[in-house]
């Protein structure tokens, strides 16, 4: 073989190797997990979530509920809550929706809620004020088991995301890694941060070490 066929054997096999180890973007937006308590108090006793439109990451739904969360400068209306119930109501909003609410939200992995502000939740006349949950979401990679060895992450990693768009490619640092075989491999990155690379459906990042 010559030089040049075994170049660009070395560049396929380069390109496989990237291709594989890259995984899906989803850009989620503002939503909610309740509890059932809360679910009860703002739906009514015993209340069931309908089921809208299952996610990526399996057994996850938007269901068709929406509530209105107030903040002490303003709302944000129709925010999507997310099934099945949690055993703790969780908010998760972006940066620009904390402007809009007044609030300084910290940035949390979901279930890391000691010491967040609260919110009030409305559904017509019935409200719950939440003492703690309000989060802007640590930007994340969900991690299938059965991929974390072949793309050299561990749980609570924290690794650099290269993401390839159209005239906004960037790299977000402070990425972590969650594993756990109930995930689908896929990465999730909040409005502003879609936003800020331009994020179309169907982008994918790679790992940068
Ligand atoms: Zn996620």
């Amino acid at each position: 073989m010559n030089e040049q066929i075994i170049d660009n054997l070395v560049d396929q096999v380069v390109a496989k190797i990237h291709q594989e180890r890259s995984f899906l973007v989803e850009a989620s937006g503002r939503h909610i997990h309740l509890s059932q308590e809360h679910i009860d108090s703002l739906f009514g006793k015993d209340y069931q979530l309908t089921i809208n439109q299952y996610l990526s990451q399996p057994g996850q739904y938007a269901s068709k509920e929406r509530l209105t969360i107030l903040g002490p400068k303003g709302a944000l209306h129709n925010v999507v809550v997310l099934g099945p119930p949690r055993s703790a109501s969780q908010v998760e909003i972006s940066g620009t929706d904390a402007l809009t609410l007044g609030l300084k939200v910290p940035v949390r992995e979901s279930g890391d809620i000691k010491d967040t502000p609260g919110i009030m939740l409305i559904n017509g006349n019935k409200t719950v004020c939440l003492e703690q949950g309000l989060i802007i979401a640590k930007r994340h990679v969900h991690v299938a088991t059965k991929d974390a060895e072949k793309m050299n992450v561990s749980h609570g990693e924290i690794v650099k995301v290269r993401i390839e768009s159209d005239q906004r490619s960037l790299i977000f640092d402070d990425v972590v890694i969650r594993v756990s075989d109930k995930f689908a491999t896929a990465m999730h990155i909040d409005y502003d941060e879609a936003n800020a690379c331009s994020f179309k459906k169907g982008i994918r990042g790679y790992i940068v070490k």
